[in-house]
């Protein structure tokens, strides 16, 4: 069924999400098949001078106050401390943060501190070696907490630990990935399992509501809702354990979805503007206009283009029976 819903738009889109490579050191079982993605080549991929280049024009213009750097594994980016050097430049830009698995952390830690970077997300989905070995195909539990170190030792805080709930894959674990937020001002983050991403297993596996994975957590230690969020602009809702110096929180894309007050676009590795993760076929190429000359007001248009055609809501129902069936409802985007 056809169903056309009209852009009624007051949303400020105020945060990029700047994907800097789509090469990853994992090959998480949700995102990637075991033999990896196809390799955009490295044509394709902007350079620093490119990103540079667009953003400087645009960041302004649009009121960008946020940028997440993020991947595939932004880490394995060579220079990456040099590109954030030059983001924590961009006017207005006062919100400079990363989203990394903190393999490479104790690395890089420090210097991407003195770059600009302010904090840190960090993906952990399990707290098993044997599990995360089979979820990330590689790495260790014990190799992210010493990142999470780093990224503390150098002050990138507030650190967000970021665990994708997969339903009979590691929901088990809620409870003891809620624990890490008790003693230590670390904030853990539920996220729904979404369909995206390359991987067979959004074919088998739905995702658990949000206000279930809260009533677990608080039945086993209680929850208050936090009087304040760690530092950010996301779509989590913050709970904490009584007496907890961290607080946990719920990002529910798909039980409660945040469309009507989305403020994210995104700008790819290979140079596109996309502005709904779930909805990934909507965007505008910025990279060849950009290689043509294009500058200034004629960056901002395409950026203006793009938030434009941001849909007003992503179009994912699931079929209801817990089967990790999704039907789309919408076809027709824009106005
Ligand atoms: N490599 C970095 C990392 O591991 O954090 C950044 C890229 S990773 C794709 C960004 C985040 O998206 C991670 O927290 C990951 O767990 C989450 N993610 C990937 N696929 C997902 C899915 N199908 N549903 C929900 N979250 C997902």
């Amino acid at each position: 069924m056809t169903k056309v819903i009209p852009v009624v738009d007051s949303r400020v889109v105020s945060y990029l999400r700047l994907s800097v490579t789509d090469r990853c050191n994992l090959r998480c079982v949700y995102c990637m098949p075991e033999s990896g993605i196809r390799i955009i080549p490295h044509r394709e991929i902007l350079t620093f001078d490119e990103i540079e280049g667009i953003l400087d024009a645009v960041a302004g213009p649009l009121g960008l106050h946020g940028i997440r750097v993020t991947g595939g594994e932004p880490l394995v980016r060579g220079g990456i401390a040099d590109l954030v050097r030059r983001l924590a430049r961009l006017p207005g830009v006062e919100d400079l943060s990363m989203t990394t698995n903190a393999l490479l952390l104790p690395r890089f830690a420090e210097a991407l501190r003195e770059a600009g970077l302010r904090r840190v997300n960090v993906s952990l989905d399990t707290l098993r070696p044997e599990r995360y070995r089979r979820i990330c195909r590689g790495g260790e539990p014990e190799q992210v907490f010493a990142g999470i170190e780093a990224a503390e030792a150098a002050g990138l805080e507030p650190v967000k630990i970021n665990m994708v709930v997969i339903p009979g894959i590691n929901d088990d674990e809620i409870e003891d990935m809620a624990r890490l937020t008790i003693d230590r001002p670390r904030h853990v983050r539920f996220i729904e399992f979404m369909p995206v991403g390359n991987s067979d297993l959004q074919r088998e596996k739905s995702y658990i509501p949000s206000a279930e994975l809260r009533a677990r957590i608080a039945a086993r230690f209680g929850l208050e809702e936090s009087p304040v969020a760690p530092l950010g602009r996301g779509p989590a809702h913050y709970w904490r354990i009584p007496g907890a110096v961290g607080t946990v929180g719920f990002i529910s894309p798909l039980s409660q979805h945040f469309c009507a007050s989305c403020n994210r676009i995104r700008l790819t590795a290979d140079g596109w503007v996309r502005t709904c993760l779930l909805t990934d076929r909507i965007g505008v190429d910025v990279k060849t206009p950009y290689r043509a000359g294009v500058r200034g007001e004629g960056l901002v248009a395409l950026f203006r283009e793009a938030i434009r055609l941001k849909p007003p809501s992503h179009d994912l129902v699931p079929t209801g029976n817990g089967n990790g069936r999704y039907i789309r409802t919408m076809c027709q985007i824009g106005g």
